[in-house]
């Protein structure tokens, strides 16, 4: 049986590591972490997954938390009424569209120790160590294929950047992430409550399984040295909620109101960070000839003003197994790792341009989308559904006259 090397115990490392144990192959993963190290240390992401990612979770018998963890039944978004008009302290923009099928946010701190004893459990073979570049070498001398899927860490940098796929080459937000406790639910039903401070950056919150139970992720995404960039502030856990605390006061103070009796889960739940959006060539050439191939983050790396990127990690892994089992019993050599990545690509080319579009500001018909959203539901209904699959926004939101042609048709209906 083939023998492939996993670098990387996360999102898309287990579940392709478990979903190859399934295909009969030998499977090693290399974790930096032991379970316990990631159970009990920081957050390092908001994790909000939609429901193909979901399934393909389910698809392995990974979906441990269903039952569990609290669901997203919405996308509601908001804008603030300018400082200087009448409505100041209130919105100019607030809807909500429902989604078909929840989504989920599971801890990784919760998700990434379980996948990890579930590998052990089917017969992985689970090792802890750093992975160097010289390890890679060993392990491409050892197996017949080698995959990184390391995240953010820094044996990534050995991937060169695709300047050609990507848009930026320095962070566009200083992010962070708290995660609370005692928030005061939203009336109807639970949603990303997605907040847009023009020329500022974006505040998001929703419903997730912590460590420590039930709870709400805030997501603070500023525009880096602007007013909402408080977090060189946040030097503790303490100071961290404070900031927290005082960006929505001043910027959002409707989701101020929701945090009368919040606390954080715990001192872990915590993050701040930044890093700029990119796409890397997949392919490592060692310097002793082994070739590795990258997977997810290290491939394509999204700000998560989207909340694509554990979307894409399940994505990325569902689709290297499609194609690593389809492959038969020829040699996984570069030419097969460029078209397993180049699969994958042609559906990730879609939430990454839509990713890198929202970053930017938002362009006239995109205001216009928006705004229309509150009168008109099916905007709402499409523009929430569409975070499961970003294709779709390339009909109606990414293009101008795509954008007119829809609102006419909806006028017509
Ligand atoms: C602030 C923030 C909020 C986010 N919110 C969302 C969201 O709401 N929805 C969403 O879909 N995505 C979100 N993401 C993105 C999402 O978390 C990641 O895209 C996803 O976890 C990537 O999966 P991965 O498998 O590529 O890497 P990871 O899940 O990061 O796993 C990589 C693993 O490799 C390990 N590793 C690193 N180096 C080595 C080494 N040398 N040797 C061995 N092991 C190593 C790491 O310890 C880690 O466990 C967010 C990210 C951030 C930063």
């Amino acid at each position: 049986m083939p023998k492939v090397t996993i670098v990387g115990a996360g999102q898309s490392g287990l579940q392709l590591a478990i979903g190859l144990l399934g295909n009969g192959f030998e499977v090693t993963v290399v974790s930096d972490r032991t379970s316990e190290e990631i159970a009990t240390g920081k957050v390092a992401s908001s994790q909000a997954m939609f429901d193909t990612a979901l399934q393909h979770e389910r698809d392995l018998g990974l979906n441990f938390w269903e039952e569990e963890c609290p669901p997203i039944e919405s996308i509601a978004f908001a804008v603030p009424a300018p400082p200087d008009s009448p409505q100041a302290g209130g919105k100019a923009i607030d809807w909500a569209g429902k989604l078909d099928k929840v989504a989920q946010s599971v801890d990784q701190r919760l998700k990434f120790p379980a996948w990890m004893a579930e590998f052990s459990k089917r017969g992985g073979d689970l090792v802890i160590h750093t992975a160097t570049a010289a390890d890679l070498q060993t392990y491409a001398n050892e197996s017949d294929l080698v995959i990184v899927a390391a995240g953010k860490g820094d044996i990534v940098r050995l991937f060169e950047r695709d300047a050609e796929r990507s848009t930026y080459d320095a962070p566009q937000r200083s992010l962070a992430l708290t995660y609370v406790k005692g928030l005061a639910p939203r009336p109807e039903f639970s949603a990303v409550s997605f907040n847009l401070v023009p020329g500022l950056g974006e505040y998001f919150i929703f419903p997730a399984l912590a460590t420590t139970g039930p709870c709400d992720i805030m997501v603070f995404e500023a525009i880096p040295g602007g007013p909402m960039d408080r977090w060189a502030d946040a030097t503790d856990p303490a100071k961290h909620l404070e900031v927290s605390l005082s960006i929505l006061r001043d910027f959002v103070p409707w989701e101020y109101e929701r945090c009368a009796n919040i606390s954080l889960t715990d001192d872990g739940g915590v993050l701040t960070g930044r890093f700029p959006p990119t796409v890397r060539k997949p392919v490592v050439t060692l310097p002793g000839g082994g070739k590795v191939l990258g997977l997810a983050d290290v491939v394509v790396l999204n700000d998560p003003i989207t909340g694509q990127g554990s979307n894409n990690a399940s994505k990325c892994a569902a689709s290297y197994l499609k194609s690593i089992v389809e492959h038969g019993d020829r040699p996984y050599d570069e030419e097969f790792m460029r078209a397993a990545f180049e699969t994958f690509w042609d559906e990730a080319q879609f939430p990454t341009i839509w990713t890198n579009a929202l970053l930017g500001p938002p362009p006239d018909h995109v205001l216009q989308l928006l705004g229309a959203a509150g009168e008109e539901p099916r905007i709402a209904h499409r523009f929430a559904n569409d975070f499961d699959d970003p294709q779709d926004f390339f009909e109606w939101f990414m293009d101008p006259d795509k954008a007119a042609t829809y609102l006419a048709d909806l006028a017509k209906s």
